[in-house]
C-alpha cells in the first residue's frame, strides 16, 4: 500500500508539473519550485488511475526534477528509530547508504541495485550533493528514497542556529536539485546529543539510525567481512547501514551484490525506510 501510495503520489507530481512546464515552457531544472502550489485537480488523479487507456499525456524531455515527498507516520515524527517491529513478522529489510552521492561509487552501487530490482534509502551530505547533482537527479529517478546527512558531516556540538543551517541548508539543496522533500534525518556518526538531532525532532522529522552496521568504514576490513556482518546480523525490520560517500567505497561496492543475493537467499524483501516505517506495528 505504501508503495502504491508513493507511486501515485510521484506520479501525481509529476502530471501536475508536467502540466505547469507545457503551460509555461519553463525548464524545471532551473526552477523546480514551478508548480509546486499547483492545484492537483480531479482530473489529474483521473488520469493517473487509468494510466492503460493513455490518458497520461507524455512528459516532456525536460521534466527531469519532479516533487516526491517522503514524509513519516505520525508515530515517528520527532522520535528516533533504530529498527521497526513488524506486525506479522514480515521478512522485509531496508538498506540506508550514507555520505554521498559520490562519483563513480554511487554509480556503481545503482546499477547494482537497479540489476536486483532492489530500492534502498540514499542519505545524503549537502556538500555532496552539491558537487554531484546529476548523480542526485539519477539516484532519485531510479526509485530510491532520500534522507538529509547534514551539510558538512559534523560530530561536534552545535549552537541551535548551527544544526539549524546544517539540515535546513541541505533539505533546500535537495529540494532544489531532485524536488524532493523529506522527513527523515540521520545524524551524522550516529551522534544523538550534539543538537542536530534536537533540531531534527523539532521539525518532526524522524531521527534514522541503524540496528545493524555493515561496518564498511573498517579501513581494514575485506568486502567479506561486511558481507557476513549483514547476513549474520539480518532480521525482519532491520534497518542496514553502509555507505557510498566520504571515502573509498569500492569494497562496498565490491559485497553489494553478495549483500543483496544472500538476504534474498534468507528470504528478505528490500524496501525503503519511508516504506518499512509504513508497515510498522
Ligand atoms: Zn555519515
Amino acid at each position: 500500500m505504501t508503495n502504491n501510495y508513493l507511486k501515485r503520489q510521484k506520479i501525481i507530481s509529476f502530471v501536475a508539473i508536467a502540466s505547469t512546464i507545457t503551460a509555461c515552457s519553463i525548464s524545471p531544472s532551473a526552477s523546480p519550485q514551478l508548480g509546486l502550489n499547483e492545484p492537483i485537480s480531479k482530473s489529474h488523479t483521473a488520469q493517473v488511475q487509468n494510466p492503460a487507456k493513455g490518458q497520461v499525456n507524455e512528459l516532456p524531455p525536460s521534466a527531469k526534477v519532479e516533487n516526491l515527498t517522503f514524509t513519516v507516520p505520525t508515530k515517528f515524527q520527532g522520535k528516533t528509530v533504530y529498527k521497526v517491529q513488524l506486525s506479522s513478522n514480515k521478512k522485509v529489510i531496508a538498506l540506508g547508504i550514507d555520505d554521498g552521492p559520490w562519483p563513480k561509487t554511487t554509480l556503481e552501487m545503482l546499477d547494482i541495485l537497479k540489476q536486483n530490482d532492489v530500492k534502498v534509502t540514499f542519505f545524503w551530505v549537502g556538500q555532496a550533493l552539491q558537487a554531484n547533482p546529476d548523480l542526485a537527479k539519477q539516484v532519485v529517478a531510479e526509485g530510491h528514497a532520500i534522507g538529509n546527512h547534514t551539510w558538512h558531516h559534523w560530530y561536534r556540538r552545535m549552537d541551535e542556529a548551527t544544526a539549524k543551517s546544517e539540515i535546513d541548508r541541505t533539505s533546500d539543496l535537495i529540494y532544489k536539485t531532485t524536488g524532493v522533500k523529506t522527513s527523515l534525518f540521520r545524524p551524522p556518526g550516529g551522534f544523538l546529543n550534539n543538537g542536530l538531532a534536537a533540531y531534527a525532532k523539532s521539525q518532526k522529522d524522524a531521527v534514522i539510525m541503524w540496528s545493524l552496521t555493515s561496518a564498511d568504514t573498517d579501513p581494514h576490513a575485506k568486502p567479506q567481512a561486511f558481507v557476513n556482518n549483514v547476513l549474520k546480523g539480518a532480521k525482519p525490520g532491520s534497518i542496514v547501514l553502509m555507505h557510498d560517500g566520504g571515502g573509498d567505497r569500492r569494497r562496498t561496492v565490491e559485497a553489494l551484490p553478495q549483500i543483496i543475493s544472500g538476504l534474498k537467499q534468507q528470504g528478505y524483501r528490500f524496501v525503503t525506510i519511508p516504506e518499512l516505517l509504513q508497515m510498522a506495528q
